[in-house]
C-alpha cells in the first residue's frame, strides 16, 4: 500500500570541512528520527566515508538512510549522487578519489574533515581536501553513476553556487541526470514556476544540512510503498502511483 512519508536527500556529517562537527553520525539518525523522517541521504562531499556509520547509528531504527555522495564535477556543479547499497556508493567514492583535484585540507581555512563511528567517535581524519573538483564531466560523472545502479540529481540548481544552472547557465538535456533539486531558498511551487523548461524532470526540496537544526528544513514529501532506495528510484521515474507529492496536493 502506498502512503505518503518525508524524506531529507541531501544532509552532510562532520566529514565535510564545511560542516559543524556536531554533524555526527548518532545525532543524525536521532534527530532525523525526531523530525518524523522517513528516509534521509548522507551526501558528503566526494565522499561516503561517514554513511556506513550513520546506517548503524539508524540500525533498528525507523529511518531508512541512503548512501550517498555529492560529487562536484569538472564543470565545479554539485551533483547528489545516491545509492542502491553501500558497495556501490564505496566503489563510486574510489573512482571519485581517483578522479579528485589533489590539495590538502587546511583545517583553519576549511575546517575538520572527521571520519566518526557509530558511537560518534573519531575514527580518521582525511588529510585530503575532500570540498574541491574532480575530473569528471557531467556526462561522464552521471554514467558512472548510472552504472552503479544509482540517481544523479542535480544540486540546488537555484542556486548560482556550484550548481548546473549556475555554472553553465541551463541543465545539459543528454547527461541524463534523474532529478533536479532545489535549495531551502526555493519551495517546490516557486522552483515550478521558476523552471518551466525544466518541467520533465522530478523536483526535490532538500535542506543541504550543515549543521543539526537544518536536518529536514526543507523535506520533500514522497509517495511510496516503503522508505527504501528502490522505492525513490520508482518515484522519480513516476512508477506504479509512486512519486513526488506536489504542494497542496493529496
Ligand atoms: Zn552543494
Ligand atoms: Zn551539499
Amino acid at each position: 500500500m502506498l502512503r505518503e512519508m518525508t524524506a531529507d536527500l541531501h544532509i552532510h556529517t562532520c566529514l565535510s570541512p564545511c560542516a559543524t562537527l556536531d554533524m555526527t553520525p548518532r545525532r543524525i539518525a536521532r534527530i532525523a528520527r525526531s523530525r518524523n523522517l522517513e528516509m534521509i541521504a548522507i551526501t558528503d562531499h566526494n565522499s561516503a566515508e561517514n554513511v556506513a556509520a550513520t546506517q548503524r547509528a539508524a540500525a533498528g531504527d525507523t529511518v531508512c538512510v541512503l548512501a550517498g555522495m555529492e560529487i562536484t564535477s569538472a564543470e565545479e556543479a554539485h551533483i547528489v549522487a545516491l545509492f542502491p547499497t553501500l558497495e556501490a556508493a564505496e566503489s563510486m567514492q574510489a573512482l571519485v578519489y581517483a578522479r579528485l583535484l589533489p590539495g590538502e585540507n587546511d583545517e583553519e581555512l576549511f575546517g575538520l574533515q572527521v571520519v566518526a563511528n557509530e558511537f560518534d567517535e573519531v575514527e580518521d581524519q582525511p588529510r585530503r581536501l575532500l570540498s574541491t573538483a574532480t575530473t569528471l564531466e557531467i556526462g561522464e560523472l552521471v554514467a558512472e553513476v548510472h552504472a552503479r545502479g544509482g540517481l544523479a540529481i542535480a544540486a540546488h540548481i537555484d542556486r548560482q553556487g556550484f550548481s548546473l544552472v549556475g555554472q553553465l547557465g541551463f541543465i545539459p538535456p543528454d547527461a541524463g541526470l534523474d532529478a533536479l533539486e532545489i535549495s531551502p531558498r526555493t519551495d517546490l511551487t516557486a522552483g515550478r514556476a521558476r523552471f518551466p523548461e525544466y518541467a520533465d524532470y522530478p523536483m526535490l526540496p532538500a535542506s543541504d544540512a550543515h549543521d543539526l537544526d537544518e536536518i529536514g528544513l526543507h523535506p520533500v514529501r514522497l509517495r511510496l510503498g516503503a522508505p527504501s532506495f528502490e522505492e525513490l528510484q520508482m518515484a522519480l521515474r513516476a512508477r506504479e502511483g509512486r512519486g513526488v507529492v506536489a504542494p497542496g496536493v493529496g
